[in-house]
């Protein structure tokens, strides 16, 4: 390590909140699925930040927008009208099932802004007391009161008790579960098509198919959390449209913006109706700048056809983790869709992590044993290979 990354190391740890425990790798420039470090190092982004970097790092058609937007109206309120907020919504609306869109600045204020069109839409059809709200067992939605309640981990609401009250949650895949957990509290089922935090399980379609059936039968609203597995990361613009069901909501944040923080949550107009004027808000929520960035970053996956590449590449990526699985032993499962993929292993993903990242490969994790690959949608394929390569060489000479 150089006096410079330790300078930086030691600046982060004295003058930061340590919520991100140690880190000793400063990243300081990024282009297309690349990164470097302060020390001149190149590494594959195979996490794409973290699911954000959909489009690569500095798209130059997110950059030319950032560029241009910032030098013409950084911020103005949600008093006036905003031109990119309204072209944003429109792309958003024309290409999903929703009819309309609240913005936001995250993804934990995407499914808040769910939570409580879900409690006062129930609210305004049924009067009180109906506003339990069931979601999935490993389920990850934030880390705000709200969305922190509804997440299926206790290990992330551990100390911040009590949390708010009436989320209920049930196993993955498991209609009946579902079933039997609908009482007349219930109000509406919020899910991840696809879990990501929660070691990248998919719901399989017949179950989703099942969920909608139910939801129609008691009225209940069926939400969808695309903020990891949206906007082409499964193969497909969202990944409800892989299952052929319509949520009547679906929250978006992470990559919606190619890298400039944003959220949204999107709804059918029957429930969106409930938040009429006064109702939500947020300062900075559909902002100038993050909504240019937005529209140019969702021209991009149109026009790239990037859930196709997602799903073409994802799929050869995937065959081939699952050709390493033959091999090693080690490798316990390998499951996800798209270019969103989990390799369960028989030992903690932190190794492999780090081997990884020693090659110039950085991956994540999702939980102790999956090693989580979100790779840029526009990765090379043949680099993206050669990444399993690496693996291949790691597990060949783990003792
Ligand atoms: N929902 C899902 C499915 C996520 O993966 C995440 C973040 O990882 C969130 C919600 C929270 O998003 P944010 O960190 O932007 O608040």
């Amino acid at each position: 390590m150089t006096t410079e990354t330790e300078f930086i190391q030691t600046q982060a740890e004295k003058y930061l909140l340590q919520n991100y425990g140690s880190r000793n790798l400063a990243l300081v420039r990024g282009q297309g699925a690349h990164v470097w470090d302060n020390e001149g190092r190149r590494y594959l982004d195979l996490l794409s930040g973290l699911g954000v970097n959909n489009l690569g790092h500095c798209h130059p058609k997110v950059v030319a927008a950032i560029q241009h937007q910032a030098q013409t109206l950084l911020h103005v309120s949600n008093l006036y009208l905003i031109e990119p907020q309204a072209r944003l919504a429109k792309l958003l609306v024309e290409h999903s099932p929703a009819d309309r869109v609240f913005f936001c600045n995250s993804g934990t204020e995407a499914v808040e802004a769910a939570i409580k069109l879900a409690r006062r839409y129930s609210h305004e059809q049924h009067g009180p007391g109906r506003h339990t709200i069931i979601t999935l067992r490993n389920s990850f939605h934030g880390r705000t009161m709200g969305s922190l309640s509804a997440t299926g981990q206790t290990k992330y609401q551990k100390g911040f008790e009590p949390m708010l009250e009436r989320f209920v949650n049930v196993p993955i895949n498991d209609l009946e579960a579902m079933k039997a957990a609908v009482d007349d509290t219930v109000c509406a089922v919020l899910l991840e098509p696809v879990q990501g935090e929660g070691g990248i399980h998919p719901c399989r379609p017949d179950y989703l198919r099942g969920v909608r059936e139910l939801c129609d039968q008691r009225r209940l609203l069926l939400m969808f959390d695309e903020i990891q597995c949206g906007l082409g990361r499964s193969g497909h613009l969202f990944a409800a449209d892989e299952f052929g069901v319509e949520p009547d909501v679906i929250t978006l944040a992470k990559s919606l913006a190619g890298g400039v923080p944003i959220g949204a949550m999107l709804a059918k107009e029957e429930p969106a109706k409930v938040l009429s004027a006064g109702t939500h808000a947020a300062t900075f929520g559909g902002n100038p700048l993050s909504c240019a960035a937005g529209v140019a970053a969702f021209q991009v996956i149109l026009d790239e056809k990037l859930p196709e590449r997602s799903q073409a590449v994802g799929g050869r990526f995937k065959e081939r983790l699952l050709q390493l699985k033959q091999k090693h032993a080690a490798i316990v499962e390998v499951r996800g869709m798209g270019l969103m993929i989990g390799a369960q292993l028989a030992f903690p993903a932190a190794e492999a992590q780090g081997y990884l990242r020693e090659h110039g490969i950085l991956a994540g994790s999702a939980g102790p044993d999956v090693l989580r690959f979100l790779p840029p949608l526009i990765v090379d394929e043949n680099e993206l290979l050669a990444a399993t390569e690496v693996l291949d060489k790691f597990l060949t000479t783990r003792p």
